[in-house]
Order: structure tokens, then C-alpha cells, then sequence
């Protein structure tokens, strides 16, 4: 059996840590707000290179949180790609705006700037890349259709702890996922916004409080969307081996553009020129994929997909009154696509069966 992540593999390199941090938390009873949390997000700022991080409940809170910071007029579009994980448009009604969705590029599955400057409209107060896979959407492109259009941009990097692009303009807002199976992941739920401009992280910081800076008093409506202290334990550990285990799924990924290139059928993942990539899913594209996963499945190797159904295809976005046909690369990347086991500890033996299980599955369609 080759398990899709191996977070026992992950808690093992950071189980002293954590036990400690666990037992300092709880001799000090220090469940919300305490220290650790202050500490992470000091931590997860310079490690990012962005000036402030808020750390939030989860990475949905995040998008909707960064979202509602901007204070966009209500009912406004924010532009995002049709596929995606749910959460994306999700936040984005929650924050009391609409999905304007765009189609993807079909070598990458990114936000397609031209589809996305398409899709705006007079009424579209915002787009919202999201860095799929572990890549980051083309912001120079995203930055630049902002500017044309006044709209804010937040990104979606749930998927890209640790990535990078050459000259990329600074993050002006960014949302992440602490979800236990992201590149960076906590015990349970949690989430982090990023952001260079220091209002916007008091804004982020006050919605995340109940509108409280100052215990017992309300400058505003806000949320309980707090990073939990225990999470915060569990991320510092996790943060200091982060570089090493991107680094590892680095050389995972060649590996398996290595073992696959030879494989009919197979299409490898492509890297955006200028990206630093950080793997969090490996996503090939093979013909009659409901087939192959089986195949795979039954074979031992747990192959996800990422994701089967896009946004406007899902039955809870009818209401934005698209149908089949609308975004043609996303739907046909959705028929297509197929995770393959990707963590930092997958080992050579791991991905040479992978490699050997996939070419006989193909084979036998
Ligand atoms: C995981 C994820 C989210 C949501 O994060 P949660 O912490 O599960 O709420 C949002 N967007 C993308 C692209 C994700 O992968």
C-alpha cells in the first residue's frame, strides 16, 4: 500500500517538539492567544518574506477574512478560476461578493490572465489567483489586469507554503491553509493571512477578534476566527523543516518526470517559467481517468483526484447560471487529471512502483 501523504511520517521528525510545546501550553494554560501564536506568526512572516501575518481558524476564514479587509462594495464580482477547490468561491460569497469564474491554461491549470480580463466586469472589485498544485499563478499578469481594472487582489495560497516566482510584484494579500495534509500542516484546523500593509493586518486582526483590539471593546463586527494555540505548537515545529521537506518534494517530482516521461499516455505537470514549485499534488493527466485511479487503487496506490468537479459545475454554485461548456480547460483538465502520491517522505522504491503500476494500468485500457 502507497499512501497518498504520510502525516505519521511528518509528526515523527517533530513529535519531541511538539509534545514539549504541548506541555508548556498546558501548564500555562495559555489555550488562546497564547505566546506560540505570536511567535508563529512572527515565524511564518519572515519565512514568507511578507512584512505581517494574522494567523485565522482555517484557510477558508483566511480568503473570506482578507476579503472582507478590503471593504469592497457589496455584491461586487471577484474574478477566480473555474477550477479550484470549492473554499475559494465559498469564501467569496461569504464575504458578501460574487464568483465571476475564468478558465485556466491548459499547459498549467492556473488562472488564465486573458480568461480572467474577459470574465471582468464594470461591477468586479477583485480576482483572486489561486496557486494550484503549489505553483503560483501568473501575478506579474494578475497585478497588471488589477491595476487596468482597480481591483484588489487576494491570493489563494493554501496550496503554496514555501513557493516562489521571479520577479513577482510583493504580496499585497495573500490567504493560506494549515489543513493537517497542506504543505504546512497543523493538527486540526487552522490558517493564516498574509499581507504587506500594516492596516490591513489590524483590519484582518480585528475581524478575526470579534472587532476587539482592546478586551471588551467592539470598534466593529467581527468573527471568532482565532489560530489556536496547540496549532500554533504543532506549525513552528513543522515551519523549521519546511524548506528541507519542499526540497524533498522537489526531488520526488523529478523523479517521477523521470520514471514517467518514458509512459504512454501520460502527461507530466508542467513548472510556469521563473516558478519555484513546492509539489503539494502532483497532477498527471491520462486518458479514461475513472479507469486508471481504479486500476491504481486496486493496486495499492491511493491516487486522488484534484479536483473531479469544477466550481461551476457544482450543484451549490447553480446560482451563478453556468453549464457544461463554459470553461472547456478546466473541464476537460477534470476528466483528465490524477494525483499521485507526493510527500516529503515517499521514497525511491514508493515512486518506482507508482511508475511501474501506472504503466500497466495504462497499458490494459
Ligand atoms: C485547503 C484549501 C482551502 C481551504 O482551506 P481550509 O483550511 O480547509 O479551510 C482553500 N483553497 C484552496 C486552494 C485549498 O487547497
Amino acid at each position: 500500500m502507497i499512501p497518498f501523504v504520510d502525516l505519521s511520517a511528518a509528526h515523527a521528525e517533530v513529535a519531541e517538539e511538539v509534545s514539549e510545546g504541548f506541555a508548556r501550553v498546558l501548564r500555562d494554560t495559555a489555550f488562546v492567544q497564547g505566546p506560540d501564536v505570536a511567535a508563529f506568526e512572527e515565524e511564518y512572516a519572515a519565512y514568507s518574506g511578507v512584512p505581517h501575518c494574522v494567523g485565522v481558524g482555517n484557510g477558508t476564514d483566511a480568503i473570506e477574512l482578507a476579503l472582507r479587509a478590503c471593504d469592497l462594495p457589496a455584491g461586487g464580482g471577484a474574478v477566480m478560476p473555474a477550477n479550484t477547490f470549492v473554499a475559494t468561491a465559498e469564501a467569496v460569497v461569504r464575504a458578501g461578493l460574487r464568483p465571476v469564474l475564468a478558465d485556466c491554461d491548459d499547459d498549467h491549470l492556473l488562472l488564465d490572465p486573458s480568461a480572467a480580463a474577459t470574465a471582468t466586469e464594470a461591477d468586479t472589485v477583485a480576482v483572486l489567483p489561486v496557486h494550484l498544485y503549489g505553483q503560483q499563478a501568473p501575478m506579474a499578469a494578475v497585478h497588471a489586469l488589477a491595476e487596468r481594472r482597480g481591483l484588489a487582489v487576494v491570493e489563494d495560497a493554501a496550496q503554496s507554503q514555501g513557493s516562489g516566482q521571479d520577479g513577482r510584484p510583493p504580496v499585497g494579500l495573500a490567504a493560506t491553509s494549515f489543513y493537517p495534509g497542506k504543505n504546512l500542516g497543523a493538527y486540526g484546523e487552522a490558517g493564516a493571512v498574509l499581507t504587506s500593509a500594516p492596516d490591513l493586518a489590524r483590519a484582518v486582526r480585528l475581524l478575526t477578534n470579534h472587532g476587539s483590539e482592546v478586551k471588551y471593546w467592539h470598534e466593529s463586527l467581527g468573527f471568532n476566527s482565532r489560530l489556536d494555540t496547540m496549532q500554533a505548537v504543532v506549525l513552528r515545529a513543522k515551519l523549521r523543516r519546511l524548506a528541507r521537506w519542499n526540497e524533498l518534494r522537489r526531488t520526488a517530482a523529478d523523479r517521477y518526470a523521470a520514471l514517467l516521461s518514458g509512459v504512454d499516455g501520460v502527461r507530466l505537470p508542467r513548472t510556469a517559467p521563473g516558478n519555484l514549485h513546492v509539489w503539494h499534488l502532483y497532477v498527471i493527466r491520462v486518458p479514461e481517468r475513472d479507469r486508471v485511479v481504479a486500476a491504481l487503487r486496486q493496486a495499492g496506490v491511493q491516487a486522488q483526484i484534484h479536483y473531479p468537479v469544477p466550481v461551476h459545475l457544482q450543484p451549490a454554485f447553480r446560482h451563478l447560471g453556468h453549464g457544461p461548456g463554459d470553461f472547456p480547460v478546466a473541464e476537460a483538465a477534470a476528466g483528465e487529471i490524477l494525483s499521485l502520491p507526493m510527500h516529503p517522505h515517499l521514497t525511491a522504491v514508493q515512486q518506482e512502483q507508482v511508475a511501474e503500476i501506472l504503466d500497466k494500468a495504462l497499458r490494459q485500457l
